[in-house]
């Protein structure tokens, strides 16, 4: 959560969840620090490891060799190759095939320098680009994208070839996820025009980061009331300022009788003033915010009752979530933090999350449950995992002040045919595949992206980092006993 590319590469190789580590985006705003981040441009994209300080898989492996191949989150790494020279130019070609062969062509290299050096790299990591970017281009129901997957799928095969041949794969763990899910999107919203619009918020298309000075990044965003950025094109994050309001709560009477029954906000020229960008607004800010002309706006409401908006969540103080839909409104509380039990109410509607009587009757009743516990519940439903995910998404400073995921077959972008990052089982089931030393021949019903960190660093006999989301998955040995199991087999 969200369901887009740098989030979960983080926290594939951390065991934390995206919300908690702090990457929440492919792009967001930090209101408080008034930086716009986007690691899809040249300039930003090494920007990523200064943004998290969750350990990472590969700082386990004190004094060891450790590589990343094309794998964005790499901080501690011995050895990042990036390419850029040959991958910025096939890029622009939409040659992703070709940039995913010589990406996986460098472990030729990893193989030639544990030979010299008589050291085998302790973890590699290696990232292929191809599938997700046929998806966008063409669409998941094509024959590009069966393509792109079978090509894939026979370039891994060849590495693994090589690997047998040379003696060693049966020495190796090897994890095979994907960051994300895709799922058809022929319908789109333009979502920043429709704020524009039909919100009426004045969005801020400044892209300003630390390269320019504190004092001028606030001289333009104090221009304007929101940011918003959409990523993976299913998940956007609108970022707002706080409205000041000289009358108190909006719609309350005043006891004074000033004559502010009628609710209005506050203007000069015409757009309303607006605190400063380090205030954050209030549920009620976002219930009435004022947009140009004065006028109020309900933008959980306004954007719920859109067609291709699915749901729009928001923090409703520390460590609850609403979340909005056409049907109705509901809320998660987890009060204990991190980790602590969840629980759950309708605020309006009668079955908001079109849940059915799936989820378990205590759970229904508003009783607390363990996060695991909400996982099993809502697996088989229409929004998998979502209140867990989302409690974390919110307590991180980048969180948009409305979390926007699109309904099924819309994106809120106007290029791709198919798209992800939303809260559907489409956007947010991948593959997980492990095999190697003390793995069993199983199937897991079901475990998270931020398990694999966890499991690898048991399956290596090496200890925990504290702080990690993920637990260990299967009922995997650590490296000394799979030894022994090994010999006695
Ligand atoms: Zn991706």
């Amino acid at each position: 959560m969200p369901s887009v590319t740098l989030p979960n590469e983080v926290s594939v190789v951390t065991g934390v969840l995206p919300g908690h580590h702090g990457v929440t985006g492919i792009q967001w705003f930090e209101p408080n620090r008034l930086i716009y981040r986007d690691y899809a441009t040249v300039s930003q994209k090494n920007m990523l490891d200064g943004d998290y300080t969750a350990a990472t898989l590969y700082e386990q492996f004190p004094g060891r060799p450790t590589l990343s191949l094309f794998f964005q989150a790499h901080r501690g790494a011995t050895r990042f190759d990036e390419n850029a020279t040959y991958a910025g130019a096939s890029y622009f070609m939409g040659w992703f095939e070709y940039i995913d062969r010589m990406t996986l062509s460098m472990f030729r290299d990893v193989i030639d320098s544990a030979r010299s050096t008589g050291r085998f790299p302790a973890a590699t990591v290696c990232y292929l680009l191809s599938p997700d970017f046929y998806a966008y281009h063409f669409g998941v129901e094509t024959e590009q994208y069966r393509e792109s997957l079978r090509h894939t799928d026979r370039q891994i095969g060849r590495v693994l070839g090589d690997m047998q041949r040379a003696g060693v794969l049966d020495k190796l763990v090897l994890a095979l996820v994907s960051d994300h899910g895709h799922t058809p999107t022929p319908w789109h919203l333009d979502l920043r025009a429709f704020l524009r619009e039909k919100a009426g918020l004045d969005l801020a298309d400044d892209v300003l980061w630390e390269s320019t000075p504190l004092e001028a990044r606030q001289a333009a965003y104090d221009k304007h009331s929101a940011v918003a950025t959409v990523c993976g094109n299913r998940y956007a994050a609108i970022y707002l300022r706080k409205a000041i309001r000289p009358d108190g709560p909006v719609g309350a009477p005043t006891s004074r009788g000033e004559g502010a029954s009628q609710p209005q906000a506050r203007t000069e020229g015409n757009s309303p003033s607006l605190e400063p960008w380090a205030v954050r607004p209030s549920v009620e800010d976002l219930k009435s915010y004022p947009s140009r002309g004065g006028r109020l706006v309900d933008l959980p409401g306004l954007l719920a009752e859109q067609e291709a908006v699915d749901a729009v969540a928001y923090s409703a103080g520390p460590n609850r979530v609403r979340v909005r839909r056409s049907g109705g409104e509901v809320e998660f509380r987890q009060e204990g933090g991190p980790g602590a039990g969840i629980s759950y109410a309708v605020l309006s509607g009668t079955d908001p999350m079109e849940w059915h009587g799936q989820l378990p009757p205590e759970i229904r009743a508003g009783a607390k449950a363990p996060p695991r516990r909400w996982l099993e519940a809502t697996l088989e439903t229409q929004f998998p995992n979502l209140p867990v995910g989302l409690l974390a998404y919110f307590r991180s400073g980048r969180a948009g002040d409305l979390a926007v995921f699109a309904a099924p077959k819309w994106d809120l972008f106007v290029e791709n045919r198919s798209g992800h990052g939303g809260l559907r089982p489409a956007d947010v089931f991948v593959p997980m595949l492990l095999a190697g030393p003390g793995v069993p021949h199983s199937t897991e019903g079901v475990a998270l992206s931020v398990d694999l960190a966890p499991t690898l660093l048991k399956l290596m006999g090496r200890p925990l980092p504290s702080g990690m989301d993920g637990v260990p998955m299967l009922d995997v040995d650590d490296a000394n006993h799979a030894k022994s199991v090994t010999r006695s087999q």
